[in-house]
């Protein structure tokens, strides 16, 4: 297939409000903080808490979580064509389902969304599988040092699949789900994380509480 790219007419246009300013009125500074991990790993429990510990503190802090992206930003063609009532071509051009290609492009625009809450000033918080490091490495790279913090939620897939609280496991060892992540499909665990947290060493709010540490210990809650 091939794209037809036309001259894109597009100019970034600067604001006058630069990121410290938002920083000083916010007394914290804006970063991603991207969980990664085994499905039933413990992101979407632990990212809860850390929102909560962060609010609670008065810091502004906002979740954007696998499951819940993929109802809005991130539907699949499906909805977007029976729900949507858009076109095949365009459900097919803009759904987003879980090949590889799709799960990049997936991270890509989470990875976005949450640049943006991060430059607003707010700590945004991602709870997605992102099993592939060439995904994950592309949204470091398209912040700056410092602006991007991941952190492994690591778990061994044998304890992974006892916890199984939504019973994808399950299904995926039956083969009714193909291309699961740590099944039939790949899970590339970080090398250089900024924090691994071991969630069959800690208790859910025990992890949350190790994140919510790093992010004092390194200035992230203050001006
Ligand atoms: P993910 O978002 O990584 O798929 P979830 O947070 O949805 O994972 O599910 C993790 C499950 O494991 C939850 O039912 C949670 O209560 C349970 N769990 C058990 N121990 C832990 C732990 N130490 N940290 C996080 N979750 C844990």
């Amino acid at each position: 297939m091939s794209i037809s790219t036309p001259p894109l007419n597009i100019t970034w246009h600067e604001g006058s409000v630069t990121r410290e300013e938002r920083q000083t009125l916010l007394k914290q500074k804006g970063v991603t903080v991207w969980m990664t991990g085994l499905s039933a790993s413990g992101k979407s429990t632990i990212a809860c808490i850390l929102e909560q510990l962060l609010l609670h503190q008065g810091k502004a802090a906002y979740r954007l979580d696998g499951d819940n992206v993929r109802f809005g930003l991130n539907k699949d063609a499906k909805s977007l064509k029976e729900k949507s009532g858009y076109s095949d071509d365009a459900a097919k051009r803009f759904g987003i389902g879980f090949s590889a290609e799709d799960r990049g492009e997936n991270i890509r625009r989470i990875g976005e969304v949450a640049k943006l809450f991060a430059d607003a000033g707010v700590i945004a918080i991602t709870s997605f599988i992102s099993p592939y490091s060439k995904d994950r490495d592309a949204v470091r790279a398209n912040n700056k040092p410092g602006e991007f913090v991941e952190v492994y939620i690591k778990v061994s897939l044998e304890a992974a699949e006892k916890r199984d609280p939504k019973g994808l496991y399950k299904k995926a060892r039956a083969g009714e789900i193909k291309g699961f992540t740590g099944i039939d499909d790949p899970y590339e665990a970080p090398e250089n994380a900024e924090l691994v947290v071991d969630t069959e060493q800690l208790t859910a709010e025990g992890a949350a509480k190790q994140i919510l540490a790093y992010l004092t210990d390194k200035g992230y809650l203050a001006a």
